[in-house]
């Protein structure tokens, strides 16, 4: 098999297994109790709390952990809103998560104010819109960091700079972009920030959320006295463990897994352009996540041509892995302004550290075959 659906989900490092399987096994204390045995349980969580805050440049007291990216979004922003009762705008972009999508539409219908600003050819956020949307009565702005379907990287700062120099609270879900980006907290002014650690080598069900001090919060699930009364329930103690360990590998080798990575990204694009005359590589022209690659395929179906690729034993996704198997073109495409049948040719490759020159060359010999016999097909 050849994995290149790495933004849908890592493989876990066997470090992180390595750390994890004892704690399954034999260190099965709650944290919360207070003989030896759960203390002892309660130290692993706080160790990890260290390394992922050392990820992101925070401290260990801004992490609440969560179960997962998406229960870190929900935090994030009915967490704030729920302090603010007297502002009802709610800022974002049109290319977000579905995370952050679907609780915009929910705070639709509960009566807010919600503006989804929209982005140019190459996918970047349009800043001039997102400055004259700010105002008095926005309560919080959310931006994607690194777009899960194109691997558009947001120029970020301005857009944070500005909002918070209004005094209006930023999250920033870096979900796509921890491990593989620097995310550097002391010199970026966000008030939160989401993680997810199975996109990062990690296990899956586990996340965080970075909440700067000072920051008022409340809470969405309610029960014990865990993360500080902001999230209750007994802690996933070997899934948090597993997300510190995967942090830490993350931030000691992310830049030589960039720099080879990115060439192996590069040599696929330039690669299926120079076999695939109809192939068109989505934002191209502007910063791009090392992992990530979006290709149209003029003419042809997306889940077609994934089908094929599945056969031949190469996993690749269109866009979003949530939103597979739906119909609609995908959201990020469509604001980026790329026609409907182009964007409903797009397939995703996302490529790890795992990925070798052997099974990019493998795909590129594969690719052109496959796309012959559906172009056949089709005719
Ligand atoms: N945000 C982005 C940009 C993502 O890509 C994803 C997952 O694909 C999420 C949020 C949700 O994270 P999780 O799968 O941990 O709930």
């Amino acid at each position: 098999m050849i994995y290149l659906d790495n933004n849908a989900t890592t493989q876990p490092c066997p470090e992180v297994v390595e750390a994890m399987l004892p704690l399954l096994r034999d260190g099965y204390a709650n944290p919360s109790s207070v003989h030896q045995f759960g203390q002892a349980a309660k130290h692993q969580i706080e160790c990890a709390r260290l390394q992922v805050a050392k990820l992101i440049g925070a401290h260990a007291r801004e992490i609440v952990f969560t179960g997962g990216g998406t229960e870190a979004i929900n935090l994030a922003i009915r967490g704030i809103l729920a302090t603010r009762s007297d502002k009802r705008h709610f800022l974002t972009t049109k290319v977000e998560h579905s995370a952050v999508l679907r609780v915009a539409e929910q705070l639709e219908r509960d009566g807010y104010r919600v503006d989804y600003v929209g982005v140019d050819r190459d996918g970047q956020i349009d800043s001039a819109e997102w400055e004259s949307k700010l105002s008095d009565d926005t309560a919080l702005a959310s931006i994607i960091h690194a777009n899960n379907e194109t691997g558009v990287i947001s120029n970020m700062k301005p857009l944070v700079e500005s909002a918070e120099q209004r005094g209006i609270s930023v999250h920033v879900d870096a979900v796509q972009s921890a491990g593989k980006l620097p995310v550097d907290l002391s010199s970026l002014p966000v008030s939160l920030l989401s993680l997810s650690a199975h996109k990062f080598h990690g296990p899956k069900g586990v996340g965080a959320l970075f909440v700067r001090r000072k920051t008022r919060l409340a809470p969405l699930i309610l029960g014990g006295n865990q993360e500080r009364l902001l999230r209750g329930g007994t802690e996933n103690v070997a899934g948090i463990v597993g997300m510190g360990v995967a942090a830490q590998l993350a931030e000691q080798r992310r830049t030589s897994i960039e720099e080879r990575v990115c060439e192996l990204r590069n040599d696929l694009d330039r690669g299926i352009c120079e076999r695939i005359p109809f192939a068109t590589v989505n934002a191209q022209d502007t910063p791009r996540i090392c992992n990530t690659t979006n290709i149209s395929f003029d003419g042809l179906g997306a889940e077609a041509i994934l089908i094929l690729l599945s056969e031949a034993g190469i996993c690749a996704s269109s866009g979003a892995a949530c939103s597979s198997g739906s119909l609609e073109p995908s959201h990020v495409l469509q604001a980026m302004g790329i026609e409907e049948k182009l964007a409903h040719s797009a397939v995703r490759f996302s490529l790890s550290q795992y990925t070798t020159r052997d099974e990019i060359e493998a795909v590129l010999e594969l690719l052109p075959k496959l796309l012959a016999r559906l172009t056949a097909l089709s005719r």
